[in-house]
Order: C-alpha cells, then structure tokens, then sequence
C-alpha cells in the first residue's frame, strides 16, 4: 500500500472514531477532524496540539490565527509549508480550546505513531508542551525533558524503527498571538530547523 492509501485509511478510522471523548463534540458542531497537510515524503513533521475552531471548520491544521503565526515563522526560515508536514496529536477540537486531556492524549496518540511510521521524517517538530512531551516520551527521552520554557528551540538526537531522527521542541505559535512581543523570540528559535540543514 502506497503512503496516500495508508495515510487515508488513517483518516477514514479518525472520522469514525466514536470511542472518542471529542467525536459527538464534533458531531454536533459540524466539525470536521484534522488528520494532517503536507508533503508526504516530507522530511520534517511539524506536530501541534489540537485543532482550534477555524481548523475544525475547514479539516486543515494551523489555518487560523496560530497558524498566520506559522505561516510568518516558516516564512522566516524560508521553509516552503508545502514541503514539510502539519498535524497535531489531538485530531479533534476540544470545547473552547481547552487543553487536551490525557485520555484524548492516549485515544489520538496512535494515530500520531502511524503516521510518523508513514512519512518517516528525519526532523520531528513539536509545537508546544503536549507535543514535546507526547513525542519525548514516545522516543525515550522522558529524562530529558524539561519544562518548555527551558526546552524550547533545543535538538535531541533519537532513534526512530526507521533511522536517527531528531526532535526539535519548540514553542507553540499560539504564544505570539496573546503577545506578539514573543515573535521575535519565536523566530530565533525556528533558526534551528536551517541550522539542522532543511532549509531551502
Ligand atoms: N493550534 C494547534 O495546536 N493546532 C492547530 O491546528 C491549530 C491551532
């Protein structure tokens, strides 16, 4: 099975994903899940937290407000959007943006692993500290995890099934949009992803 078949039967089991805390959430607001965007082949994963209401509209991550703030970050290291690929580890929105709860952690998580397994990045991408930790975790970097605001715009070398990766942990985008002041800062940090060779 090619990757687009095994990334739509992801998509497919997503959709009808009734065991999960968020599926009737969904169902009554006419949202839709977000599966993930990108180039298939990509050689970096970039993975949020959950979909927010303007994703939930549309089925597409990062295409609201945090995701003006990606677009500018990306921008700044001249890293084509197309080329990479976006997800999050929880697919469904939470009510109100909440944060996303341990349970939706451990229902959606799976389907995160899958599609790593998939597009098989050498750069993994973690916006945020549900992200950082799903994937240190997942990794067994557990002991080197620290709170984001000392883990952000730091590398970690890892071991995928399929080659060395590395896990860049960095802040989420949302921290711009309650204070723009933070982008500058932001920005510097994404500097690392040119320094790891994927710039363009
Ligand atoms: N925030 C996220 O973590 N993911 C999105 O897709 C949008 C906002």
């Amino acid at each position: 099975m090619d990757k687009i078949a095994k990334l739509e039967k992801i998509k497919a089991r997503v959709i009808n994903l009734r065991e999960s805390p968020l599926f009737t959430y969904r169902a009554d607001n006419n949202y839709f899940p977000v599966i993930g965007e990108g180039s298939h082949d990509a050689e970096i994963v970039m993975i949020g937290e959950a979909p927010g209401r303007n994703e939930a509209k549309t089925g597409r991550p990062f295409c609201g407000t945090a995701g003006k703030v990606l677009d500018q970050l990306l921008q700044h290291v001249r890293l084509e959007r197309d080329s990479i690929y976006i997800t999050n580890i929880v697919k469904d929105r939470p009510p109100e943006n909440r944060d996303p709860t341990a349970e939706e952690i451990a229902v959606y998580g799976p389907f995160l692993d899958e599609q790593i397994e998939i597009i098989k990045p050498k750069i993994i991408v973690t916006l945020g500290r549900y992200a950082m930790g799903y994937v240190m975790k997942k990794f067994g970097k557990e002991d080197a995890l620290e709170p984001i605001g000392k883990a952000h715009g730091k590398a970690y070398d890892a071991q995928a099934s399929y080659g060395a990766i590395k896990i860049v942990t960095l802040y989420h985008p949302c921290v711009a949009v309650y204070n723009p002041r933070n982008l500058p800062n932001l920005k510097k940090d994404f500097e690392i992803l040119g320094a790891q060779g994927t710039q363009r």
